[in-house]
């Protein structure tokens, strides 16, 4: 099998070079690019498997640069962020992010999201089983990873299809965040479910969901979410 291709965005020199050396390490072909200009070529011409991308770049942010390779279609991106604030986190989900590390991170741990996101990528790319799910005018087709509500169409990222498709595969049954982070994202997180409280609200308002209310995904305060029954 060919390597698979990591391109990393970071303006810091000193970081830029870790990550590439680390990665390199573990047999990945890495591409370095040290702002967002350079950041959108490489991704055109490399098309990458991850990105690991730095949120504060100069002249372009993260945040637009995670845009604009997620209007070429989906490459998942790893952000790493100096604040820790959650707004900004939670913007970098609002653009696409599937995850995020907070600076200073190890080198060791950046290493674990990276696998994870990458073995996520493969299972979502090879999971195409199964008869379309259908509840009350939403229908999953996983074979054709497509979703609709009253016959819309919705578009949503890979991980917000496997969220959604998790759940309705058990009506019912209440799922934890750290059994979702399980599943899905492949690792548990000490920060415990942030990421996937703001992956399942931006899922839940794509799908039309009002919170007080919602047709499809039941929260269990404390706990986790559901599917309804
Ligand atoms: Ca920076």
């Amino acid at each position: 099998m060919a390597a698979q291709t990591v391109l990393v965005v970071e303006d810091e020199d000193a970081i830029a070079e870790a990550v590439r050396a680390r990665l390199r390490s573990e047999g990945y072909h890495v591409v370095v690019a040290s702002d967002g200009p350079e950041a959108l070529r490489r991704h055109a011409e490399t098309r990458p498997d991850l990105v690991v991308l730095d949120l504060m770049l100069p002249g372009m942010d993260g945040l637009e640069v995670c845009t604009r390779i997620q209007r070429n279609g989906w490459t998942p991106v790893l952000m790493l962020t100096a604040k820790t604030e959650e707004a900004d986190k939670v913007a970098g989900f609002a653009v696409g992010a599937d995850d995020y590390l907070t600076k200073p991170f190890s080198l060791r741990e950046l290493s674990v999201r990276v696998q994870a996101i990458l073995r996520r990528r493969e299972r979502i790319e090879s999971s195409s089983n199964g008869e379309p799910i259908e509840h009350e005018g939403l229908i999953v087709d996983a074979k054709r990873r497509r979703v609709e509500v009253d016959g819309s169409e919705i578009p949503l990222t890979p991980l917000e299809f496997e969220i959604l498709l998790t759940l309705a595969r058990e009506p019912g049954v209440v799922l934890s965040r750290d059994q979702l982070m399980d599943r899905i994202w492949g690792y548990r997180d000490h920060a415990g479910g942030r990421v996937v409280d703001s992956h399942v609200a931006r899922l839940r308002r794509k799908i039309g969901e009002d919170g007080n209310d919602p047709r499809f995904i039941r929260t269990v305060h404390g706990v986790g979410y559901a599917f309804k029954e």
